[in-house]
């Protein structure tokens, strides 16, 4: 690959990546971890999604899960051949598995999972030897930014889960 093909993958990649962190907020503002996706086909996004497992009442609600499935629908193809999946965060086991059921090219992630990710942290599903279908990855894609988010995320819950139980013992009477 040559310098200047490098540079502007580079620039898509880190303006797809802000698109799938605009994703995020939306799961944020919903009470959801912030998490988003974005996938990519031809530098045209063809699926979108956040994280709403809670809303939905659906533990397979994931950012990837909701992005993947929509991407099936406009190609009305469950092979998303040559597509590229941008999310915030380190997929888990079961969006990985997905991710190879969907035949996707590529892969783009910003913040490691270091204790459920599945593309490196915690396991290595989309490189696994063994598997019939291998997506390529590429990770630290606005990193910072992306797991700012996550952090301020859980930071907050647990300031407000803390302000809770200080109201709840205050109602208490001790
Ligand atoms: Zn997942």
């Amino acid at each position: 690959m040559n310098d200047e093909v490098k540079v502007t993958q580079e620039i898509n990649h880190e303006f797809w990546m802000r698109h799938a962190l605009t994703l995020a907020q939306r799961a944020q503002d919903e009470g959801e971890v912030p998490v988003g996706a974005v996938l990519v086909l031809d530098n045209q996004p063809i699926g979108e999604g956040w994280n709403r497992p809670i809303g939905r009442h659906d533990p397979t609600a994931h950012a990837e899960i909701m992005a993947l499935r929509q991407g099936g629908q406009v190609m009305q193809n469950y092979r998303l051949l040559e597509a590229t999946l941008y999310v915030t965060l380190e997929p888990c086991v079961m969006c990985a598995g997905a991710m190879v059921h969907s035949r996707i090219g590529r892969l783009v992630y910003g913040a490691d999972d270091l204790k459920t990710g599945a593309a490196g942290s915690l396991l290595d599903v989309l490189r696994h030897p063994g598997m019939n279908h291998q997506v390529a990855i590429e990770s630290g894609v606005l990193a910072d930014a992306c797991s700012a988010m996550l952090s301020d995320f859980f930071r907050l819950r647990r300031a407000q889960q803390k302000a809770l139980k200080q109201a709840a013992k205050t109602a208490g009477g001790h």
